[in-house]
């Protein structure tokens, strides 16, 4: 798991936007379990000067860089799960007082089949009935605001850390076929852990949902800032309030199986900036052993 790749270290050339004397440089490095869809990709910029902001902006998105200790600059870009496969160009730009510069970083993404698989659920989490649809609505525009709205900066400041000490099946990005009829593709993964089982926020941040929603049961979800979120769903309780602050580690429920679960019954979901990206790949760049 702690086998991080580079995957392309290019030297960027500097383009000064106003003034043709500019000199400066941002050099990236691009880091990632691998360019494929559903993976969490970490880009380590190097600026010659020091900016006031820097943005990586890949697949339409903008995603704003947290600096490091050491005077680097880092972004994380989620390869949504439905992203196609294909050559992409990665800019980042730095604000400089001499002008913005830029550099390009061309790479590939590569295709991944995911499995298919057939549940059988309740027939009402298929196709709720009607007395449910208002809640399945207000639930939707529940969560559309949340994940409109992360903070503006970082409110993590440790390694990414798995919710339970259990294993996750490889069910990330599997289309699913419910009760003979094709669903959204499954954008969480699920933990094989008992029912009970203490679930630990997988990093710091803000607790924006903490209540019981119709497909996911009780769930929690935190914004870690920069447009990252961690949704753990299938609670049997809630130990943490809407508003909160907690710390990678912080017990934030107990493992239940409530909702629509279908299959072990920890599942935790990750989003960047809207994509959705596999957990345990954020695990694998930004773990214990975090990118260098
Ligand atoms: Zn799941």
């Amino acid at each position: 798991m702690r086998r991080l790749i580079v995957v392309a270290a290019l030297a960027a050339v500097t383009i000064g936007v106003a003034y043709a004397q500019a000199a400066e440089t941002v050099d990236t490095v691009v880091a990632a379990r691998s360019l494929q869809p559903g993976e969490l990709i970490v880009f380590t910029s190097t600026v010659s000067a020091k900016p006031s902001r820097v943005e990586v902006t890949l697949f339409g998105r903008r995603t704003t860089a947290f600096p490091l200790p050491d005077g680097r600059w880092r972004a994380l870009v989620g390869i949504d799960l439905d992203q196609k496969p294909g050559p992409y160009t990665a800019l980042v730009e730095a604000a400089l007082p001499s002008g913005v510069v830029h550099s390009s970083t061309p790479f590939v993404v590569t295709a991944k089949t995911f499995a298919t698989r057939t549940l059988t659920v309740s027939p009402d989490f298929v196709n709720p009935p009607a007395s449910q649809q208002q809640r399945i609505e207000r639930d939707r525009a529940f969560l559309k605001e949340i994940f409109a709205a992360s903070a503006d900066h970082r409110l993590w400041n440790r390694s990414f850390l798995s919710p339970v000490p259990d294993p996750a099946n490889s069910a990330f990005g599997t289309r699913s076929i419910f009760n003979g009829e094709r669903r959204n593709p499954h954008a969480g993964a699920d933990f094989r852990s008992p029912l009970g089982r203490p679930v630990k926020a997988p990093n710091g941040g803000k607790i924006v949902a903490a209540r019981e929603l119709f497909y996911t049961g009780n769930v929690v979800i935190i914004d870690h800032g920069l447009g990252m979120f961690s949704m753990l769903a299938h609670l049997s309780r809630i130990d943490v309030k809407e508003g909160d602050e907690v710390k990678a580690g912080d017990v934030i429920g107990l493992v239940g199986g409530t909702g629509r679960v279908t299959g072990p019954p920890l599942h935790w979901a990750l989003t960047v900036m809207g994509a959705r990206v596999d957990p345990v790949s954020a695990l694998a760049v930004l773990g214990e052993a975090p990118a260098k």
